[in-house]
């Protein structure tokens, strides 16, 4: 039995991992987007369109995109996906 595992239900809503990134959401559109500047290809225009509630986001400028708050903070921090997990608290055990 492994005791290290993920927990998708500990992983911040995607408006905190944004704070974690410095990066503040500011208020979603009618569609429930925000539109920020892009952690991964390091801008300072705000084209990383990102779904507040769901979570998903893309980049127009870069062409990232994914499907979630973890996902967006491991490839804005080019980290693995455990030690993500660790850092948002959404890992149990060692
Ligand atoms: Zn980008």
């Amino acid at each position: 039995m492994s005791e290290s595992q993920f927990r998708r239900d500990r992983v911040p809503p995607v408006a905190d991992v944004l704070a974690l990134l410095s990066i503040d959401a500011g208020k979603p559109n009618g569609s429930g987007y925000v539109q920020v500047r892009c952690p991964i290809h390091g801008e300072s225009n705000p084209s990383l369109s990102v779904h507040i509630e769901r979570g998903n986001w893309r980049c127009f400028a870069c062409g990232e995109a994914g499907g979630d708050a973890l996902e967006l903070y491991r490839r804005a921090r080019g980290i693995p996906f455990t030690q993500a997990a660790r850092e948002l608290g959404a890992w149990e055990g060692r």
